[in-house]
């Protein structure tokens, strides 16, 4: 193993059977941080639009729009002015295009790298361990359907992005998009609503494991990265790259689906908690694997409908897919079970965005058990529902099971986010109005 190339506490390191990585050169205890890296480039999710800033990310009432598009918000004009060189991309093109301006996240992203990388000549802030070109793109792993994918993206980046972009070539586009598709970051917010994507170069290199003794979360647009398990000198880094709800074989699924490996961590190897995550209705006789087998193929078929499902049903008929999804698996699984607690968290989500406080409280009040004993330890997922029940709970005046819900949250984030963070701030405020 040999080293290639250091910042303070940590360095790059030929790491075996997986390629590059990233290696401790010194202690680490629990919610220390490692090292922060700026976005190379991010952009903000069309959603969010007019409810965090367009530069810095911030989320605050008042941002003022681009007087042309009127459709980026800024906090004030030194944002706006600094976002200039990426937001003109697309603001004479979404003004031309209209309703019809629609190129996915990951399209807007690669114009923005593309960009950068005409303006940026030397070596980034955020690449000091790792640079954007050196970024694997696992080309020849790429089946047809996933290279049409691509295709498609770079039919609609040349369609959107004409006017300011000078493209490479289409072989490099390919590169490109594959780079981005296996190296690039979703930024989510406390309650881990999706805010947009980035690209992260440092952040990058690290490999992944189903027990990360690391965590990356967001400040603005700055990557921060602590440690959620004690580290020692010369141990690997690792995050996770995938939802750890799932069992083992699921989780290399969707390894194997998007990053191209099959992961050898502690977890997978002895799969201990494979047995809690797949709980089954205790009867007279226990279910035979073939049922279960079934079931989880069922499981797996909704899960995937439902994604498709949320861009153009109704959250009342997403409701029912979430309903009759878990009465048909409530036969075979217990309400413990993964597959049910996926489906009760998309219910959880349908009832927020309708407004519908007591259903949402009513969901999560049943996935937050089961899900800090699925999870690691110190995890967003479980910090983010304990955030939202507290919230649901002072919002519906139980004062009590509010304040002991959003501490729990505040004990997670403080390791995860560090004790600084406005987040944490924020909710120590909600506990105070109180
Ligand atoms: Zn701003
Ligand atoms: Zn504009
Ligand atoms: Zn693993």
């Amino acid at each position: 193993m040999k080293t290639e190339g250091t910042a303070e506490g940590i360095e790059r390191f030929s790491s075996a059977g997986k390629g590059r990585g990233l290696r401790a050169l010194t202690h680490y205890k629990v919610g220390d941080l490692l090292f922060t890296c700026p976005a190379y480039t991010y952009v903000l999710t069309v959603s969010e639009r007019g409810n965090h800033c367009e530069f810095c990310f911030a989320r605050k009432e008042g941002l003022s729009k681009c007087g042309k598009c009127k459709q980026a918000f800024y906090c004030n004009v030194d944002c706006q002015r600094g976002d200039w060189p990426m937001h003109k991309l697309e603001c004479s093109s979404m003004c031309i295009f209209k309703e019809n301006w629609d190129p996915s996240e990951t399209v807007r992203l690669t114009a923005r790298i593309i960009a950068k990388q005409k303006t940026q000549m030397e070596k980034t802030a955020s690449e000091k361990l790792l640079t954007v070109i050196e970024f694997e793109s696992h080309l020849e792993k790429l089946d047809n359907e996933k290279r049409e994918l691509i295709q498609s993206d770079i039919a609609a980046l040349h369609h959107f992005y004409a006017k300011h972009l000078e493209y490479p070539d289409n072989a490099a586009l390919v590169v490109l998009f594959a780079q981005v598709n296996c190296n690039g970051f979703t930024i989510e917010d406390e309650e881990l609503s999706h805010l947009g994507s980035a690209v992260f170069p440092d952040v990058a290199l690290m490999n992944h494991s189903c027990c990360p003794n690391v965590i990356v979360t967001y400040k603005g647009t700055l990557a921060e990265v602590r440690a959620v398990q004690e580290i020692n000198a010369g141990d690997e880094v690792f995050t996770s790259y995938i939802d750890l709800l799932y069992p083992t074989d699921d989780r290399n699924d969707r390894l194997k689906d998007s990053y191209f490996f099959n992961c050898d961590c502690k977890e997978c190897a002895t799969k201990g908690k494979d047995k809690a995550k797949m709980e089954t209705r205790k009867m007279n006789e226990p279910p035979k694997p073939e049922t279960i087998r079934d079931m989880v193929k069922y499981a797996r078929n909704v899960i995937e409908e439902f994604r498709r499902a949320k861009h153009y049903k109704t959250p009342s008929d997403l409701l029912e897919i979430c309903e009759l999804s878990l009465d048909k698996m409530g036969d075979a699984f217990e309400d413990t079970n993964v597959y049910m607690l996926h489906m009760m968290y998309q219910a959880m989500g349908v009832c927020l965005y309708m407004q519908d406080w007591e259903g949402a409280l009513r969901y999560g009040e049943k996935i937050i058990k089961p899900y800090s004993k699925h999870y690691p330890p110190y995890s967003l997922n479980v910090a983010s529902m304990w955030l939202k029940l507290g919230r649901l709970y002072i919002g519906l005046e139980k004062k009590s099971l509010g304040v002991k819900a959003l501490k729990k949250a505040i004990a997670i984030m403080e390791v995860a986010h560090g004790k600084d963070h406005h987040y944490i701030a924020e909710i120590k405020k909600e506990l105070e109005d109180h």
